[in-house]
């Protein structure tokens, strides 16, 4: 994922997890330098509306507005290359790290159980 792109999750989660113990806000201040100034005061300006400043894409929809989000957006997403607006409600898009676990995997199919075989070596008995 996008470095600047992780720093504004971490922030969010941070935000709305209300922990104010002295960590926590030191963690909020040391993220917020390190974001640029335009892009803490959009994602503010959203948080001050009562929203989330992030949306996660999931199955191409921005979970902020259930808009579809045009694929060119989820494929610049996926490489990192850049943050991403969503065009409907104007929040920071993110794909969640579980949209990996998504694909199936081919051997997941649960076969009979095979019983174990029980080896009766006679250097078991001795
Ligand atoms: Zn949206």
């Amino acid at each position: 994922m996008n470095e600047l792109l992780q720093n504004l999750v971490k922030l969010q989660s941070l935000e709305f997890a209300g922990v104010k113990d002295k960590n926590a806000e030191a963690s909020l201040t040391e993220l917020r330098g390190k974001i640029p100034p335009q892009i803490l005061g959009h994602y503010d300006r959203l948080v001050a509306h009562g929203k989330k400043g992030l949306a996660a894409v999931r199955g191409q929809v921005c979970s902020g507005c259930h808009m579809q989000v045009p694929l060119g957006v989820v494929m610049t997403l996926k490489r990192g290359q850049d943050i991403q607006l969503c065009e409907n409600c104007g929040r920071y898009l993110y794909l969640p790290e579980a949209t990996k676990a998504e694909v199936p995997k081919p051997t997941a199919k649960p076969g009979p159980a095979r019983k174990p075989r029980k080896s009766k070596g006679p250097l078991l008995l001795v």
